[in-house]
């Protein structure tokens, strides 16, 4: 056995990257790869990342129709940072129904530029919302 330093040669790099070669998966194994990870429960029930709960708002496309801004990963991204900092309150700010949960209830843009800014944002019901979105387009 050799020992001390040992100095790799042109050689020995030549054999080192062809033990290597053809070592990528193919197509067919990262379609198999892919299969496997789409039934994957391993991230169920831990903590979302904001990466994660942009995806996971992709995945709510055309739900939230009415005020969709199509494959805008800001938008999503935005309205995970707004729940994030003030939550989730369940009262609407314009017509005072309370109670409200789930899509029944969403975090508006004031300004609809939306900003990372916290007082450009208000909690407004589904209805209120609607509203909101109409007249503020209005000219
Ligand atoms: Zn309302």
């Amino acid at each position: 056995m050799p020992t001390g330093i040992y100095t790799r040669t042109e050689q020995h790099r030549e054999i080192n990257s062809k033990a290597h070669r053809g070592q990528r998966p193919t197509e067919e194994h990262k379609r198999k790869i892919s299969g496997f990870m789409k039934g994957n429960l391993y991230s169920l029930g831990r903590i979302h990342s904001e990466e994660t709960k942009v995806k996971m708002c992709e995945s709510h496309k055309g739900e939230k129709a009415y005020n969709w801004k199509g494959d805008d990963v800001g938008y999503c991204a935005l309205h995970a940072w707004v729940r994030n900092e003030l939550g989730q309150p369940d009262t609407c700010e314009e017509c005072g129904r309370t109670g409200l949960i789930g899509r029944q209830i969403n975090w508006a843009n004031k300004s609809g530029e939306y900003k990372r800014d916290l007082k450009d944002w208000r909690r407004l019901c589904i209805s209120c919302h609607r509203n909101f979105d109409l007249k503020r387009k209005e000219p």
